[in-house]
């Protein structure tokens, strides 16, 4: 349920709110606004009918009303404004579009640097790179592993790029956490709830990528799993879904990013490689998540596409990619957002 504080409201009166609630054995989650505080309790439905009465009448209180949608944290019930995820000095899903580029593995010292070094001189502030890979042939390359932190680590030194990376299994959660700068978790974990959980309790972002056949209902239950642990900072991925259509590699859902944005107040952002599985439709695909008011792109990229480990095809060259930056120019200025 949503409890509004009078404006005005003081901080004793906001805690004895809060004790109460936890009295009842629901969980808060206070958002302090400019005019009022709004309180989140999140718990069992079937006790809200004997609470809301109790709550209407504690002191300082204004109103208590249910929250109706199943994601109760990261739904736009609870916060009408936007969550801006905050890396110093970088802000995620303001009016800065970030762009997230570097290859789909990490594979050598030399590609990782070379790729970061242009991909950075292009406008990127992310660089993404793959050190554990989730192979859907147990034969095909696994990622360098720490080896790859590491470069991946070491690129962010020489080029002041923060980085992302996936995590694919709870047990590497500290390994990776000592050297990211955001988790990524890929679509075929986006239901692994025990990995959500437990990065629901790190203090770094979350990039969440939608499973290839999740709802979006399903995509924001993942992200509502990491919040109620007490991890705000999620960054929510298009990355295509599997229909009947074959020439894309899967099929970018491209409604789904002003749907998400109607629905929650988390960031949004596209990954136009995954989602075409072809170079040549990265650059068109973006323009589309600019004019539908995504946050970001996270987006492949490699010096030598032909001799890349893992999605060579979808792959930009970095001349290609500095091109889509160069492309997108005019369409975030239309839609007020700059690099
Ligand atoms: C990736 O980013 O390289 C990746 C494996 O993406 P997804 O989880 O979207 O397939
Ligand atoms: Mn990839």
């Amino acid at each position: 349920m949503i409890i509004s504080m009078v404006p005005g409201a003081t901080q004793e009166q906001i805690e004895h709110v809060c004790d109460r609630i936890k009295g009842f054995g629901y969980s808060v989650h206070p958002i302090r606004g400019e005019e009022r505080t709004v309180i989140g309790a999140i718990g069992s439905s079937k006790d809200r009918d004997r609470i809301i009465p109790v709550m209407e009448s504690v002191p300082g209180v204004e109103s208590v009303i249910p929250i109706l949608q199943p994601f109760k944290l990261v739904g736009r019930e609870l916060k009408k404004g936007k969550t801006t995820v905050q890396l110093d000095g970088l802000t995620i899903g303001a009016d800065q579009f970030v762009v997230m580029a570097g290859p789909c593995s990490v594979e050598s010292r030399e590609q990782i640097f070379d790729t970061a070094h242009r991909v950075k001189a292009a406008g990127a502030k992310v660089l993404r790179g793959g050190a554990y890979k989730p192979r859907t042939s147990p034969y095909d390359f696994q990622g360098l592993e720490e080896e790859g932190l590491k470069l991946l680590a070491e690129a962010r030194e020489k080029t002041g790029l923060k980085i992302v990376t996936e995590i694919i299994t709870t047990e590497n959660i500290d390994l990776v956490n000592d050297y990211t700068d955001i988790f990524q978790v890929g679509a075929r974990n986006m239901q692994n709830f025990a990995l959500l959980k437990r990065l629901g309790r790190v203090s770094k972002p979350l990039l969440l990528k939608r499973g290839m056949m999740s709802t979006l209902k399903e995509f924001l239950m993942s992200a509502e799993y990491v919040v109620s642990q007490g991890n705000p900072d999620v960054i929510l991925c298009e990355r295509g879904i599997r229909t009947f259509e074959t020439y894309t590699r899967n099929t970018l859902d491209i409604a789904a990013v002003p749907a998400l944005k109607q629905l929650s107040h988390l960031p949004v952002i596209v990954d136009p490689s995954h989602g075409t599985g072809k170079r040549s439709l990265v650059a068109p695909v973006s323009k589309a998540a600019v004019a539908v008011g995504a946050d970001g792109l996270i987006v492949e990229v490699h010096p030598n596409p032909e001799e890349a480990f893992s999605d060579g095809p979808q792959s930009l060259l970095p001349d290609e990619f500095d091109a889509l930056m160069q492309g997108i120019g005019k369409y975030l200025e239309v839609e007020g957002k700059r690099l």
